[in-house]
């Protein structure tokens, strides 16, 4: 398997003009570098899987995307434009969604009051809980309930109702599947690729690969920080996965 790296100003497959490009990354914690040089491109419309073992740099790569880490070298556009060190607040006003590992729901409230939340988007809650309810009926008929007591699946259509509030441009999520069931999955990720086909951009972070590589459009392997791989995820790549999982185990 060949080793790529996206050209800085390139375009992507099918002459798409990339939403959301890493250029030569790199991020640190206190003075340790934990991305090398990172190189990613997002168009709208696709769906981007970036795949890797445990302490790879996936997370430390949509956090820097969404603002939330600032990098040490290398630069973040969107659109084109250079939003290197743009506060997490001022990106999310741009249209960048973060979907965090876990969720980022409370649990204690419920499924509405979750909701009624993301007014601060300007959005009124009648309209957000339309189009949440819509998309995810199963929200609507639990919408008295206490977040924390929906099905782990549940949950996570509600994370990504909230995402939804903003009317995201750019959406990244952070381990969609953790805990849960293949066949919930499977739907989730249905709702993500519609989502795409309407023109969002995805950036999907998940450790293990299989379904979110069902519905992506190009996949980038995380190794140790850098970009082993990344190229359409055909077949091959389910193979050759595990060489680069096993391989970085040190
Ligand atoms: P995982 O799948 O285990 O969440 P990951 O690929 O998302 O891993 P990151 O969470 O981005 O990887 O972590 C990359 C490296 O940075 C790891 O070595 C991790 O220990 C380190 N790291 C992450 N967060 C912090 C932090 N807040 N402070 C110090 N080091 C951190």
């Amino acid at each position: 398997m060949t080793e790529t790296t996206v050209s800085a100003d390139a375009t992507l497959p099918g002459g798409a003009a990339p939403l959301l490009e890493l250029r030569r990354v790199k991020a640190a914690y206190d003075r340790i570098t934990v991305l090398h040089g990172v190189d990613l491109t997002v168009a709208a419309g696709q769906v981007v899987a970036l795949l890797g073992p445990n302490g790879a740099g996936k997370t430390t790569t949509l956090n820097v995307a969404a603002g939330a880490h600032r990098p040490t070298a290398g630069a973040l556009l969107l659109g084109g434009r250079d939003t290197t060190g743009a506060h997490a607040r001022d990106l999310a006003r741009s249209g960048v969604c973060l979907i965090p590992e876990g969720r980022g729901i409370f649990p204690n409230l419920s499924v509405r009051d979750n909701l009624r939340m993301m007014t601060f988007t300007g959005r009124d809650r009648a309209q957000i809980e339309e189009i949440a309810y819509t998309r995810f009926p199963v929200l609507g008929h639990r919408a008295r309930q206490a977040a924390g007591t929906l099905s782990g699946g549940q949950q996570q259509m509600l994370a990504l109702a909230r995402g939804l509030a903003t009317d995201p441009a750019v959406l990244l999520l952070d381990e969609l599947s953790m805990g849960l069931a293949p066949l919930v999955v499977a739907e989730l990720y249905e709702h993500v690729a519609e989502l795409a086909r309407q023109g969002v951009a995805v950036l999907v972070v998940e450790q293990f690969a299989a379904a979110v590589l069902k519905i992506a459009d190009h996949a980038a392997v995380l190794v140790r920080g850098r970009v082993q791989w990344q190229g359409h995820p055909d077949s091959s790549l389910h193979a050759e996965l595990s060489s680069y999982y096993l391989g970085s185990a040190a």
